[in-house]
């Protein structure tokens, strides 16, 4: 179906067609007619789908008609990160080059003065994070009655962030009347009790995640000991003995350890940077600028940094740390591997990771390919499974090849599952490793760091 199918106005059309899209994808054509028909919508669809345009369109050609008073919003848009909340922003500049609107932009970070000053001029658009909104309602510059269309973006990961009350205090208020478009990757109760809640007869729309991701993206698990210096040791010797690798993101489960990597990286000479919450606003923006220009190759990032970041060709993602949700393992594996093309994930799991590597191969419903040792791995580091001969690095066990005959199938609700929060079902069959961890995840490594190493 062309887009032209879609009943979208002409300014918008003109603009999809300059931004070469052909067709749209499929959670465009599903919401964004219902959008246009003023209903309310949830989209059930992680990003990477297009779920952006999906909303960012069809309210492109519903703000044609009226115009913004000051103070006053028209529209908002709920984000949970500043970083989504800016590439929403430039979705509305590249997609609304017809329109004369006004797009504000209420992030964190960045002083309050001239965000005031769009608010006092009048938004067609107010794009925000939740906690950011809420200070300027509170020092009484904004009024939110005139909202026609309210969306919440990444509603599973404001959850995570701890926003529900905030997400529920602005729902509150904003008119009763208007349109709400509700977007989340996964349906956890809590979500879905909030629908209940501030939807009036939702159509859903669903879309599976992208079964790409998985199919072109080759993933690994590295064996190490818990000491940092030892993982810090074992990644570089992956990132160097890595091939093609172009550009990489490197996750760290706390924003503590991205610095002390990020650092550490620095001084073994790789271009690297940094992006977690705690970093001054101005410094993560221009971070991820040069990561998109390819300034800099390697980024040190933490979980909030990975949801939603549009980075085109990320060749490989390493895990310095296996995560504790499942959940996020597919999020950030889903960094490279975009658009049909080949990526590596490469994750470093230490003895005490035994249940969460058995946590992730049970939601992507596959094993995770471990690493063959290397020459200089002691005995302990081996895993125990039966492996071919060669002793180079980067071939992979049988656990591979099995892995290619059975595809995986990581759907939304699967993910839900994943998270865990609580709930076991027997029911399931049980994936990899199970909830059993193997002896020689639990042994200590015993390998001394060579001497030079400084860090
Ligand atoms: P999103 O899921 O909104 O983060 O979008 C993911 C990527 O898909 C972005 O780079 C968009 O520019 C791109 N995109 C969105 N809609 C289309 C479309 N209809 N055709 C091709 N690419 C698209």
């Amino acid at each position: 179906m062309p887009f032209t199918d879609l009943a979208l106005s002409p300014k918008v059309l003109s603009a999809v067609e300059a931004a070469g899209y052909t067709d749209p994808t499929p959670i465009q054509a599903e919401a964004i007619p219902h959008v246009l028909d003023r209903r309310d919508v949830i989209g059930i669809a992680q990003t990477g789908t297009g779920k952006t345009a999906s909303f960012v369109l069809p309210m492109l050609s519903l703000l044609e008609k009226g115009r913004a008073r000051a103070r006053m919003p028209r529209t908002l848009i709920l984000e949970p990160t500043r970083e989504l909340a800016a590439q929403v922003e430039e979705n509305f500049t590249r997609y609304g080059q017809n329109h004369k609107l006004t797009v504000a932009l209420l992030i964190g970070g960045v002083s309050f003065e001239e965000q005031d000053r769009k608010l006092d001029r009048g938004a067609d658009v107010l794009i925000a994070t939740p906690g950011r909104l809420l200070d300027h309602f509170e020092r009484g510059k904004l009024l939110l009655t005139g909202v026609e269309i309210l969306v919440i973006d990444e509603a599973d990961r404001m959850l995570d962030m701890g926003f529900i009350p905030d997400i529920e205090r602005i729902c509150r208020l904003v008119p009763f009347t208007r349109q709400t478009l509700f977007f989340s990757a996964t349906m956890p109760p809590e979500i879905q009790k909030l629908t209940g809640q501030f939807l009036h007869n939702p159509v859903s729309v669903e879309v599976a995640r992208r079964a790409s991701t998985a199919e072109t993206v080759r993933q690994l698990l590295v064996s190490s000991s818990t000491t940092p210096k030892d993982k810090r040791a074992v990644l570089r010797r992956e990132m160097q003995n890595a091939s093609n690798l172009s550009n990489a993101i490197i996750f760290c489960n706390r924003k503590r350890d991205v610095s002390t990597l990020f650092r550490s990286l620095q001084r073994h000479g790789f271009n690297a940077g940094a992006l977690h919450g705690d970093l001054d606003q101005r410094e993560r923006m221009a971070t991820l600028a040069k990561f998109r220009a390819g300034e800099i190759n390697t980024l040190v990032a933490s979980d909030v940094a990975a949801r939603g970041l549009d980075i085109p060709a990320v060749s490989h993602v390493f895990n310095f740390d296996v995560p504790s949700h499942a959940e996020d393992y597919v999020h950030r594996i889903g960094r490279t591997g975009r658009a049909g093309r080949e990526g590596d994930a490469i994750t470093i799991a230490t003895p005490a990771d035994g249940k969460y590597v058995a946590a992730i191969e049970k939601l992507i419903g596959q094993p995770i390919p471990r690493q063959e040792p290397t020459e200089t791995d002691t005995p302990a580091d081996r895993p125990e499974e039966k492996r071919a001969s060669s002793p180079r690095r980067g071939k992979q066990t049988e656990t591979r090849t099995r892995r290619q005959d059975r595809p995986a199938k990581a759907s939304g609700s699967k993910s839900e599952e994943g998270r865990g929060r609580g709930k076991r079902d027997s029911d399931r069959v049980v994936v990899g490793l199970g909830d059993h961890v193997p002896q020689f995840l639990l042994r200590p490594v015993r390998r001394p760091a060579p001497a030079s190493e400084k860090d």
